[in-house]
């Protein structure tokens, strides 16, 4: 970690602001959540930048991924401040580890964005005044394709490279993977135009109709695995996503097989023999590119393209794609406005983002209407008590919806949601469906108040609101309603993972009295669940073994399994380290907790109040005596010749895997790290190393090794 008083004033103000922000409380207001959200996307994107620009870091690892958890749990808590800007819809776009690292031939820049057709009118207006008076301008307007960026180079008429976005100035070498997809020919006769070597930038789709075939196929695919007892594939989830994560496979054959095509929209760099810039002489124009485009043999979208010159003339086209975009063979969600004179595009320029001459008109969220039928309340493990809406059921894209969270009272009575109003229901991208509002018109006066229950809905224990939070929660620890989203919660995938038990089987179960608690799962009756209908021998040893496994679980698992409030996988992880066994936190106290990097007061405050139960220690016990791990995976140390000194390892090395290494590394006192950053000593590299090597290259006190050195180290 940087010595705080030799960094700079605003880096300083930023470790403040990060620490702030993990300490924030989230049970606030709608609105005050939205602007924590976007404090949280600011200050991680600041970090972002240092990181990928400087290689600089400036707070831990453990830090940051905080930052970026706290971010990713309040965008899925409220899908309504879903935006495709944030760092978490990015991380794909992050470099890889495994990819080594390229750099552009020109920087890839974002597009401004506006989700108002009156903004076009002031991007009109912003290039005519960069622009000489006499200038001519015409936009082409094209399709916003929703999918992955990719940049592409050829030389001597072959293809040689292809790169994934990447930071916008380095991305993931994907030439392999970029031969098998659809629209990148291996060759192409650029030399005919006298073009030596050329960058292309493109988007890398799935059409909607091979989208559809991708997930028959899987479903097919699933009927064999559950056939032979094996893990079914999850379905994909939507173009957009299956595009990008399709692209970074490691297995080219498996990228074959994802109907992947590529829609080559601009040229980035052009040159000669010579090795000149011939960029805007080739062709003068965008629209000239994308014809020799498509003459080549290339997608470029020139199709849809139009050159237009009236801003009216453009919203039209605009929000003619707006009203048929579903009834297109690709996702689109947008279009893009570009200058079409290159040489105005010279004079225009860029900012750090993005060109100042072209601008995505985004489109709206889809949208829906349904009636309001009733409001359900339920019961988290937490206790907590959330209004769900029914809604007569209504298709949004793709999707039938008939109920959706309505978070708190405070989210019903800021939008005056009554049962009978007509709601308006949005979904953008994959996200989870979202009550944006209710129609007044449609208002008849017989609309009736939601009524928020005082009593829990499960045990009628009275709800209570502590002062300050917007939350109903019922504190009865025996509800069962919390009993049963407990289970589901213990089992789930990011706890102890217990995939035979579902939560369809756990509510049979607990229907049956075969489960009330945690300890039950180890502890059941196997005879009678072969009693219930459905389960047959063989369902039920796959159940017991997936039960037997889960014991082996890292500690982790269960700490994150006891559901401990504000105790997510990365602060599990990190405490866990701390202890040889998962009780020995009963000797803890507050102080204690705080003292660790990075917990803050609250965290500290329901960790001491967990651990402080006897009650809860007893469980812990009990598991263990029902042969579930507790015991850290720490290793035992043997020397302190690495005392404080931190490693990490790239590539593969003669003799020893990077996982004996690290525990050599851990054996003698030293840490690995996760990332190459200012807080690193060694990077120790074997063959093929990738990025981190170019990274680690950069910042000066790292010291460089291979596998020899980095033994002779211990010697
Ligand atoms: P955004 O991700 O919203 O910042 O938008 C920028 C991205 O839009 C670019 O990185 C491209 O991947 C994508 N894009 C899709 N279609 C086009 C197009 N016709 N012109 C430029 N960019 C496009
Ligand atoms: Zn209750």
């Amino acid at each position: 970690m940087p010595d705080l008083f030799s960094l700079p004033d605003s880096e300083q103000n930023l470790i403040e602001k990060s620490r702030k922000l993990l300490e924030a409380d989230t049970d606030k207001s709608e609105h005050e959540i939205q602007i924590l959200i976007d404090e949280l996307r600011t200050i991680i994107g600041k970090h972002d930048q240092l990181y990928y620009k400087k290689s600089r870091s400036i707070i831990s690892d453990q830090e940051y991924d905080a930052l970026f958890a706290k971010l990713k749990e309040l965008e899925e808590q409220h899908p309504q401040f879903y935006s495709i800007d944030s760092p978490t819809q990015k991380v794909n776009d992050l470099l890889q580890k495994d990819f080594a690292t390229v750099k552009h031939l020109k920087p890839l820049y974002s597009l401004d964005n506006s989700y108002n057709l009156e903004d076009l009118n002031d991007f009109d207006r912003r290039v005519r005044e960069g622009l000489p008076p006499q200038a001519k301008v015409e936009y082409g307007v094209e399709l916003k394709y929703d999918g992955s960026s990719i940049a592409v180079i050829y030389e001597n008429d072959q293809l040689v490279r292809a790169a994934t976005r990447g930071n916008g100035v380095e991305g993931d070498d994907i030439t392999e993977n970029a031969r098998v997809i659809k629209h990148i020919p291996k060759q192409a006769l650029f030399s005919k135009f006298g073009i030596h070597k050329i960058e292309l930038r493109g988007e890398v789709i799935i059409s909607i109709p091979d989208f559809e075939v991708l997930n028959e196929e899987r479903v097919k695919q699933n009927e064999i695995l559950k056939a032979e007892g094996k893990k079914e594939l999850e379905l994909f989830k939507n173009p957009r996503n299956t595009s990008s994560g399709s692209v970074r496979l490691k297995d080219v054959q498996e990228v074959k097989n994802r109907r992947l095509q590529a829609i080559i929209y601009n040229v980035g760099y052009v040159e000669n023999k010579a090795g000149e810039d011939i960029t805007t002489q080739v062709c003068t124009t965008q629209v000239g590119y994308l014809n020799m485009l498509h003459d080549l043999g290339f997608q470029s979208g020139i199709e849809n393209y139009r050159l237009l010159k009236e801003v009216k003339d453009i919203s039209a086209y605009c929000l003619e794609w707006q009203e048929k975009r579903d009834t297109f063979s690709i996702e689109i969600d947008g279009m893009v406005l570009k200058v079409n004179e290159l040489e105005y595009q010279k004079i225009l320029g860029n900012t750090a983002h993005h060109p100042k001459w072209a601008i995505a008109y985004k489109f709206k969220a889809r949208q829906a209407y349904s009636r309001l039928l009733k409001v359900d309340f339920q019961v988290g493990r937490t206790g907590a008590v959330t209004p769900v809406a029914k809604i007569e059921p209504v298709p949004l894209m793709g999707v039938q919806i008939s109920s959706i969270s309505l978070h708190n009272e405070d989210f019903i009575r800021d939008k005056d949601i009554r049962i009978g109003d007509i709601v308006v229901v949005e979904r953008a991208g994959d996200v989870i469906p979202y009550i944006e509002g209710r129609l007044e018109e449609k208002r008849t006066g017989t609309e009736t108040e939601i009524a928020f229950p005082s009593l829990c809905p499960s045990c009628e224990h009275h709800l209570v609101k502590p002062e300050g939070e917007s939350v109903w929660r019922c504190i009865n620890p025996d509800c069962p309603a919390q009993i049963e989203e407990r289970l589901i919660h213990f089992v789930s995938i990011d706890a102890m993972n217990i995939q035979g038990l579902g939560q369809e089987i756990i509510r049979t179960f607990l229907k049956q009295g075969i489960l009330k608690s945690i300890l039950d799962i180890y502890q059941l009756d196997f005879d009678k669940v072969l009693e219930l209908e459905g389960f047959k021998a063989k369902s039920v040893r796959n159940l017991q073994k997936s039960i037997e496994d889960s014991k082996k679980s890292e500690s982790w698992r269960l700490m994150v399994g006891l559901g401990i409030r504000h105790v997510g996988i990365t602060t599990a992880k990190m405490l866990v380290k701390q202890v040889e066994k998962l009780n020995d936190f009963k000797d803890w106290n507050i102080e204690r907790y705080q003292q660790l990097n990075d917990i803050g007061p609250k965290v500290a405050l329901s960790l001491n109040e967990f651990f402080g139960d006897k009650q809860n220690i007893e469980l812990i016990e009990k598991l263990a005596a029902l042969g579930v791990n507790i015991q850290s995976e720490e290793i035992h140390q043997e020397s302190n010749k690495f005392g404080g000194k931190t490693f990490l390892f790239t590539g593969t090395m003669p003799t020893m895997s990077r996982d004996e290494g690290k525990i050599l590394v851990e054996k003698n006192g030293g840490k690995v790290l996760s990332g190459v950053s200012v807080n690193l000593d060694y990077l120790i590299v074997g063959d093929k190393a990738g990025s981190k090597l170019s990274k680690a290259q950069k910042i000066p006190s790292i010291q460089i090794l291979d596998e020899n050195e980095f033994l002779k180290l211990l010697s």
